[in-house]
């Protein structure tokens, strides 16, 4: 899968049914400022998820992550790679009543991130290039995340698709609170995945 491609968001679904974002548009988000952004879905769908979504090179580059990121940095979560979105998806909250991702989604943390991936050397290295390598370190300035965190590529039971998030021991990490768990409310609108299946 590489960067930059939404030909398989579109492939996967009919925005028009599905009221999704078209890729018609390159619109960042509402809320974007000048940083690039990541966004966080938790998305009630066949199985309850957390979409974690990074701004790179005009897309949101993305991840399905089963469990939801975890401050404690002693967990690796799973994190699956999926296809890359349009920017206005870190908008999107809703019902996508059937098809593909069929459920709700909310908006469940947000904000700017940096990239902070260095290379053995030392070297600073580009998203493009951290994400063709499968190791990336970004640092989230979020609601319930902040800091640093590390994705990496595991390649686990042959599954290229499948990456490790990884919170790095810093001043975002908390071995107690569990954001995931215990925080299920949207930060642009205040509601759960639950109120939107009753919209
Ligand atoms: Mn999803």
């Amino acid at each position: 899968m590489t960067p930059s491609n939404l030909s398989e968001y579109d492939r996967r679904r009919d925005t028009g049914r599905s009221g999704e974002p078209s890729t018609a548009s390159d619109d960042r988000p509402s809320w974007a400022g000048p940083d690039p952004v990541f966004v966080v879905q938790r998305h009630d769908a066949s199985s309850l998820h957390f979409d974690l979504r990074l701004e790179i090179d005009g897309v949101l580059v993305s991840w399905a992550v089963p469990k939801g990121p975890s401050l404690d940095p002693r967990d690796k979560r799973l994190a699956t790679r999926t296809e890359d979105h349009p920017l206005a998806y870190g908008d999107f909250e809703g019902r996508i009543d059937e098809g593909y991702g069929a459920g709700t989604v909310i908006v469940w943390d947000r904000g700017p991130f940096a990239n902070a991936t260095v290379g053995k050397d030392g070297r600073a290295v580009p998203l493009p290039e951290a994400l063709t390598a499968g190791h990336l370190r970004v640092t989230l300035q979020g609601e319930k995340l902040s800091g640093d965190f590390a994705l990496s590529h595991a390649k686990l039971g042959g599954d290229e698709n499948a990456w490790l998030l990884v919170k790095v021991d810093d001043k975002g990490a908390d071995r107690r609170r569990r954001p995931a768990s215990t925080q299920n409310e949207s930060v642009l609108s205040g509601r759960s995945n639950a109120d939107l299946e009753e919209a």
